[in-house]
């Protein structure tokens, strides 16, 4: 979609224009060049106003500018919000869409809500709050309130817990590479002299960083192994690195929760979960995705329905009471059907936890790179099917306690972890709200670190492929150690 643009003379407002118009249309390009979709702003200190011309129809809009602040940041803030609701309207008049998230882009929305709960403002007034400066709509926020209250329930501290840290391991192979995959996960198979020196390196840098929490007394509230697939290595390797875990890390035994992924199905054996459970993994992921074969074969993963149910009853049979489902709305030729299907296999088994993740283009994935190739579902049936997903978690016990938004996702929706009550994943919570510092280890594992006084946040990812990271890793841990020493005014070297 083509829009041309007028009378925006600050180029810092363009971008406004361009996340809330990306909002509506697939692909929106701003331009000053004749087109015949015209956006006329009109802008200055007391108001905004917009007036779109489209298909011979006119839309106008405009909002009152109360006060601006001399600041030049707070300023800039309340014009870009200024004009991303003249913008939200004008699109919303055009289309008839109703955007639930209003003109919030952000990817975690429920931080809003926290700083507000943090801050002890009345819940009426955050509800006026986010719906007069967001436009959230009213589902929305009590969405935001539950997922809120959750997590609050399930961790009491979590607004003290900046002087511990949570650790994520990054192992980055997996048996074969899914469309829309971005992670770093790197096909397995014949790799083996990679995958030894890759866990060498890991080792190091778990020993090393187990030191610097040592020494500086340091908790570990969570640990989370992800990639990747991380059960994809050998049950020894598996074995050696938990055992390396213990001896390694401080006080491993008192670790609020370890979450192993252990995603495609096809990597799950009875002597992997076998460790698992000897070294007390509270906590594996065995992800569906989608319970249609065709749709498996067209996303590339190399395994079957009957596989995932299969090795789910293995899981349970040796003792893994919790157990987390991944399911992806708006998949390759899925719609409603697909996802009632979904749903009711889903009911066979009944899982501790379930994320509904919805279909997101990123760009460097295949399926984005092919677009063509792939038919996804319209907002209209997305909605439908995250609609789905709310009521049937809602009638088999599940609450809603963490989200997050992406970009280019189908329908504008979101991904929303739901779990029964009591079996929330404490690192999910940790990592979505960014209260406490996250510590990176392994092949593009990124470390976010926050400022235990001010909040700040600073990222900081490894190598992403294993070469880069077998070449490197003693340098990035020295790097995050510096890190974490300045965070948290320590002084320590690694040598
Ligand atoms: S299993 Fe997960 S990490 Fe591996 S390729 Fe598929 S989406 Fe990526």
């Amino acid at each position: 979609m083509f829009i041309q643009v007028k009378g925006l003379y600050d180029e810092k407002l363009i971008r406004p224009v361009q996340l809330i118009s990306n909002l509506f249309f697939e692909e929106t390009v701003l331009t000053d060049e004749e087109k015949e979709m015209v956006m006329t702003f009109s802008i200055n200190e007391s108001k905004a106003a917009v007036s779109l011309a489209a298909d011979g129809n006119r839309f106008e809009s405009s909002r009152n500018i109360e006060e601006l602040p001399e600041e030049e940041k707070e300023r800039r803030k309340v014009l870009k919000n200024a004009v991303s609701h003249v913008v939200l309207d004008v699109l919303t008049q055009f289309t008839g869409i109703k955007q639930n998230w209003g003109v919030l882009t952000g990817i975690r929305p429920t931080k809003l809500m926290h700083k507000h709960h943090q801050e002890n403002t009345d819940k009426i007034k955050t509800r006026d709050y986010l719906k007069e400066t967001y436009m959230i709509s009213d589902e929305k926020i009590t969405l935001m309130e539950r997922i809120v209250e959750r997590q609050l329930a399930m961790v009491p501290d979590l607004y003290n817990l900046r002087r511990e840290v949570s650790i994520y391991i990054g192992i980055p192979f997996c048996p074969t590479k899914c469309a829309y995959c971005t992670f770093p996960a790197f096909a397995i198979q014949g790799k083996q002299g990679r995958v030894s020196s890759f866990l060498s390196g890991l080792h190091y840098e778990m020993e090393k960083i187990g030191d610097w929490l040592k020494h500086n007394d340091m908790k570990i509230t969570t640990v989370y192994y992800g990639g990747g697939t991380p059960t994809s290595i050998t049950a020894q390797e598996m074995d050696d690195l938990y055992e390396h875990m213990y001896n390694v890390f401080p006080d491993v035994k008192n670790i609020r929760e370890i979450t192993v992924e252990a995603g495609r199905p096809d990597t799950i054996t009875p002597d992997k979960l076998d460790v698992l459970n000897k070294w007390k993994i509270d906590r594996i992921s065995i992800n569906p995705q989608s319970y249609t074969q065709e749709t498996l074969h067209a996303i590339g993963r190399h395994h079957t329905v009957e596989e995932t149910i299969d090795k789910f009853h293995l899981a349970r049979s040796m003792g893994m009471n919790n157990i987390n489902m991944d399911l992806i709305i708006g998949l390759p030729g899925e719609g409603t059907d697909e996802f009632q299907h979904t749903l009711d296999e889903t009911e066979k088994l009944m899982p501790e936890s379930l994320t509904v993740h919805t279909l997101s283009f990123k760009r460097a994935s295949e399926m984005t790179q092919n677009r063509d190739k792939y038919k996804v579902a319209d907002r209209n049936e997305a909605e439908k099917m995250m609609e789905m997903a709310e009521n049937w978690t809602g009638k088999h016990g599940y609450v809603p306690y963490y989200l997050y938004r992406q970009k280019n996702i189908v329908g504008n929706l979101e991904n929303v972890g739901y779990a029964i009550p009591g079996q929330e994943s404490i690192y999910n919570i940790m990592i979505m709200e960014e209260m406490q510092t996250i510590i990176g280890i392994g092949c593009g594992a990124a470390s976010k670190f926050i400022d235990p006084e001010t909040g700040k946040i600073e990222q900081f990812a490894n190598p992403k492929d294993p070469k880069s990271y077998n070449e490197r890793f003693v340098e990035y841990t020295d790097k995050k150690i510096e890190k974490l020493n300045k965070l948290f005014s320590i002084e320590y070297t690694t040598r």
